[in-house]
């Protein structure tokens, strides 16, 4: 599984903001500004069904699904957007959906949330808590949870579909919603791409593309930053092949699990010799999966690697690194090159780019909602090793206008008690404590309609 996104994130945030105990306060405070005409027309629109919202999204949260298998929550997606007059497509890189609504000449602009849940067992004990115990396609069975707020973005973008199609009057264009598979793993967006998102499935290339994600900081808060967000990332399989045997007798046989120690000792070299050590790289070992008894010895090792990087030259020094090391110890251990270790690249993404001029279009809109102060900047706000593939449905296109930006969801009374007891943060995403204020549903739903409002105004 892909881990600790935003538990990076969340902590970065609260070294460079000590005091959102003091934001959330100014968060209450900031709520009886007065609105401009048009928010208070999509305040009222939210208002009239938030109720309802949030319990389509404690009813995602109770029923979470892993990547690619979320055929439930599409399901339910495809049906809202039907409703709404979209025009559907489903089954988009397997679960993968798809909604357009014509609305006129104008840019075509893309919201995308995230579907997929995590395997964490879940233990806020909210009475819509998950009790899901799913088996994984190796056989394995696996508590799942929604602890990364996803079922938060999907719930986000209905609402946004209701708003949008009600407020028809007041934008021109394309909209196009996507619900995305799979991003755990950093596949999905991939996927529905590679299964024909623009080809076979004929939805518009967007002029711009949007996307939000849920962050353990005060609700009201937001960060949109301009520029690099997040790392680039590469999952990697190993296998170490060996010739297995008798415990008692190593000679006779070639032990892939010394192999996988070797190597794993050596890969972290690479980044501290080889890297430029004032850039940030990372190479994490995140699993090793060999044998199961004491006395045997197996005839094979997975090592499951995880590269974080800025520049693409130090991925290649990196990938290269980790190949030149397995191919110094099949000859270190006396093995035929036919016994190479198998290398598989899987899930990757690169560094997450947020457009400049896109970027400021989000501020305006984010800024009729919220106090300017309450909108976290690149100035306030660096890069982190955490990585996304929201980008991917675009990265490839002619155009890749993005922007993807970050919502405070902590419940201001857990965030400030939270700091009284000297934590930063009352939870991280991915741990089986994480929780969506669910005030953060209209909240979200609002900020991302002011957002979209915006963008389709500024042409
Ligand atoms: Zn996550
Ligand atoms: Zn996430």
């Amino acid at each position: 599984m892909y881990k600790c996104r935003f538990l990076l994130l969340s902590v970065i945030t609260m070294l460079a903001f000590p005091s959102f105990s003091q934001s959330a306060s100014a968060v209450r405070k900031a709520k009886k500004d007065s609105p401009v005409a048009l928010t208070q027309e999509i305040a009222q629109v939210v208002a009239k069904d938030s109720q309802q919202m949030i319990e389509v999204f404690k009813d995602l949260h109770a029923n979470p699904e892993l990547g690619f298998m979320e055929t439930r929550t599409a399901g339910i997606v495809a049906k809202e957007l039907k409703a709404f007059g979209f025009e559907v497509k489903e089954g988009i890189g397997i679960t993968g959906v798809a909604g357009i609504l014509r609305n006129g000449p104008g840019p075509v602009v893309m919201y995308r949330a995230d579907m997929d849940c995590n395997s964490v067992k879940e233990t806020t004990g909210l009475p819509y808590a998950s009790t899901k115990i799913v088996r994984k396609k190796d056989g394995s069975e696996t508590p799942v949870m929604h602890a990364c707020g996803h079922d938060a973005h999907t719930t986000w973008l209905m609402g946004v579909a209701r708003v949008m199609v009600q407020m028809k009057s007041k934008w021109q264009g394309t909209l196009v919603m996507i619900a995305q598979p799979a991003e755990e793993p950093i596949l999905g967006a991939e996927a529905m791409v590679k299964d024909g998102l623009y080809t076979k499935h004929a939805v518009p290339e967007p002029d711009y593309l949007l996307g939000m994600h849920t962050a353990p900081i005060p609700l009201g808060l937001l960060v949109a930053a301009k520029g690099v967000r997040m790392a680039g990332t590469d999952q990697i399989d190993v296998t170490f092949k060996g010739i297995g045997g008798h415990g008692s007798s190593p000679q006779v046989t070639k032990d892939p699990i010394v192999m996988a120690a070797a190597a794993i000792m050596q890969y972290q070299v690479i980044v501290s010799r080889a890297i430029d050590p004032q850039k940030a790289a990372v190479l994490t070992v995140g699993s090793v999966q060999s044998g199961s008894d004491n006395n045997v010895i197996p005839s094979t090792a997975l090592v499951k690697i995880n590269l974080r990087w800025f520049d693409e030259n130090d991925r290649k020094l990196m990938v290269d690194g980790i190949r030149r090391i397995n191919e110094g110890i099949v000859k270190a251990y006396n093995l035929p090159d036919s016994m190479m270790p198998s290398m598989v690249m899987k899930g990757w993404s690169y560094p997450l780019n947020n457009s400049d001029t896109l970027t400021s279009w989000v501020v305006d809109g984010l800024r009729t909602i919220v106090p300017d102060k309450n909108i976290i900047r690149e100035d306030r706000f660096p890069a982190v090793m955490g990585s996304e593939d929201f980008h991917h449905l675009v990265v490839h296109n002619t155009k890749k206008n993005y922007c993807y930006i970050n919502i405070g969801t902590a419940n201001l009374e857990l965030f400030d008690a939270a700091v009284k007891a000297g934590k930063q943060v009352p939870f991280n995403s991915h741990n089986g404590d994480y929780q969506v204020d669910p005030n953060a549903i209209p909240f979200g739903i609002r900020a991302a309609s002011a957002a979209l409002l915006e963008v389709f105004k500024q042409r």
